[in-house]
């Protein structure tokens, strides 16, 4: 992947001419103007902090939207983190390259994928690279990937709401909404409120709060535990002004579904059930915005 600059050569440190990375840049946006606008709908997932099931997710929506027969991408912007292959079980796949730029490798139900994962040797080698560079590699993503048309176009985006989730939802034109992922426990809220705040201030519509892990489903009864307390996405929803999308349980079945790269809307569980309610959510709220 070629390192780009930020067109902010105090915050890069590059040493290259900073009028001629400005015109790349131009020439990048312009790019990444022509590809986006062949997708219908954009839509970016973040979350406050890691392992809050922001992946999960974008995964399930994505299966979701495909199972309902709309033409879906994803787009693993969680350059440090990137789990989207392996949770739609393509990670064995090498995405091909040619003058035209690189082909996004689709998943057996047609959902297109791209992510740094499918470039690294092995899966235990770590992505060391500063913001700049991770935000680099998400625009080509935007710019040089072929998506073709699509309906949607869901974006994993890094966990936080710091430099490099700005330069992303910022690169991404048009961006139709948010769905911020939480879980109910009070120091996740907190960090969500952070995902809210940034996504005002850049002014992008919040789609609403997702609260994942809202609960345990017990394999033996099958009655939902609040093991991390109740109701915490809903409240800082209501606080926020920010639309409450719904909860999704935590599943035994779900998270060994997703650890075989099967999404866990493809399977009967609680978690299932849930998740699906909140895809029809999101559906209306789009489609209303
Ligand atoms: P993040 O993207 O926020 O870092 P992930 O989506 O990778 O988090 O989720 C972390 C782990 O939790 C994964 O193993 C995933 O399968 C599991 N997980 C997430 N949500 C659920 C759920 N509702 N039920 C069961 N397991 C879940």
């Amino acid at each position: 992947m070629a390192e780009e600059c930020s067109g902010n050569c105090d915050s890069c440190g590059s040493s290259s001419d900073c009028s001629d990375t400005k015109k790349m840049m131009e020439q990048q946006n312009a790019q990444i103007r022509d590809n986006m606008s062949k997708i219908k709908y954009k839509i970016a997932v973040m979350s406050g902090k890691g392992g809050v099931g922001k992946s999960t997710v974008t995964v399930n929506l994505a299966a979701t939207l495909n199972m309902m027969g709309y033409k879906v991408g994803v787009l693993d912007g969680d350059i440090h983190g990137p789990n989207i292959p392996q949770m739609l079980g393509v990670d064995q796949i090498q995405p091909m390259a040619d003058e035209n730029g690189i082909y996004s490798v689709s998943t057996p139900q047609g959902i297109k994928t791209m992510s740094i994962g499918y470039f690294l040797p092995d899966k235990n080698t770590p992505i060391i690279w500063r913001g700049p560079k991770a935000s680099g590699a998400i625009r080509q993503f935007l710019s040089d990937v072929n998506w073709g048309e699509l309906d949607f176009l869901l974006i994993d985006t890094p966990p936080g709401s710091g430099d490099i989730q700005i330069t992303t939802l910022q690169a991404i034109p048009d961006i139709d909404g948010v769905v911020i992922v939480t879980t109910p426990e009070e120091v996740s809220v907190l960090d969500a409120r952070k995902s809210v705040s940034a996504a005002n201030t850049l002014e992008i519509p919040i789609i609403g709060i997702v609260e994942n892990m809202g609960g345990f489903v017990c394999p033996e009864c099958d009655k939902v535990i609040d093991i991390f307390g109740k109701g915490g996405g809903e409240k800082a929803a209501k606080e926020l002004n920010v639309f409450f999308l719904g909860r999704i349980p935590l599943d035994i079945k779900a998270r060994v579904a997703s650890d075989r790269g099967v999404p866990m809307v493809t399977m009967d569980c609680k978690a299932s059930e849930e998740f699906k309610k909140v895809v029809n959510t999101v559906l209306e709220r789009i489609k209303k915005e």
